[in-house]
């Protein structure tokens, strides 16, 4: 079994990249790699401890672009190693536009009577700051019960507070990943708010746009949902991903590995179908 989408708390998980490594050590993962949104922090933090343990270690980013007016979210794996400046010079630029949307989400809690401060988010020196950690610091606060309400209330896309960030699109990003030798690979596409017949129509013009690859297996999908991705990746020539999405305590129903309720046990196959492009 692999897990190829997981985070640390160097972006919105709660696992440090050690504790991560750990676990998957613990539950004889035979790969992990680590996507944490905008950063490499975790992965690089992580790889002593891998080489440590003898556990197979990927690099992976999630990167949130812009595709037809929603926010849609992209993996890439296999970019250089280290990246390449121009490649990194990117991800800066993402994660001063992270900063900036921040600054303003926490000005519009303030007006919206639920004050939080970036100092209060920033705690242990963090950099990267994500909407969970705004939930779980409005939870600590007192001014709602759970991270849903945070969200429904204050931070979804429909909700009073969203800011929108600045994202580049998604043609845009699958270029920058592929420029810097990486695999870009589309992530949870249940998510993406469409008909079968529209996601479809979606998936082959992401695929001229240069994606190469899509999550097929994620602790989201239904079984149906399983099967429709893969056939599309049949059709459409897309190499297929899985990976549970494991944030640990900040997603306690998402199990490294397994998934929810045991729904995911990805093969090591899978990544070697992907290295096989590389
Ligand atoms: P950010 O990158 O700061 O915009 O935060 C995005 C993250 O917030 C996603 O990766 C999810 O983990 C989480 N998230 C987004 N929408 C919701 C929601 N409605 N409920 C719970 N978590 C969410
Ligand atoms: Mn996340
Ligand atoms: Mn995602
Ligand atoms: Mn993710």
């Amino acid at each position: 079994m692999i897990d190829l989408h997981t985070h640390t708390n160097e972006s919105d998980g709660s696992f440090s990249p050690e504790q991560l490594v750990g676990e998957a050590t613990r539950i004889g993962l035979e790969a992990l790699a680590i996507t944490d949104h905008d950063t490499f922090t975790g992965y690089d933090q992580a790889r002593p401890h891998a080489a440590r343990a003898g556990l197979e270690l990927l690099c992976g980013i999630e990167l949130a672009t812009k595709y037809r007016g929603s926010s849609v979210h992209l993996l890439a794996y296999f970019l250089t190693n280290p990246p390449a400046a121009a490649f990194r010079e990117w991800i800066v630029s993402m994660q001063t536009a992270r900063r900036e949307r921040n600054q303003e989400l926490a000005a519009k809690l303030c007006a919206a009577g639920v004050p939080v401060t970036l100092d209060e988010l920033g705690v242990r020196g963090r950099k990267l700051i994500a909407r969970p950690h705004f939930a779980a610091l409005m939870v600590r606060k007192g001014y709602v019960k759970s991270t849903e309400e945070a969200f429904d209330k204050y931070l979804d896309e429909s909700a009073a507070c969203y800011v929108p960030r600045e994202e580049p699109s998604f043609e845009e990003a699958v270029s920058h990943i592929r420029a810097g030798g990486g695999l870009p690979v589309l992530p949870h596409p249940n998510r993406i708010r469409a008909s079968p017949t529209k996601l479809e129509e979606f998936i082959a013009e992401m695929r001229s746009m240069g994606l190469e690859g899509i999550e097929v297996y994620h602790s989201d999908h239904s079984p149906e949902q399983t099967q429709f991705y893969a056939a599309l990746a049949r059709k459409y020539d897309l190499k297929i991903s899985g990976g549970s999405d494991f944030h640990g305590t900040a997603k306690p129903r998402v199990a490294l590995g397994t998934g929810i309720g045991e729904n995911l046990n990805v093969p090591y196959r899978v990544l070697e179908d992907l290295r096989a492009l590389r």
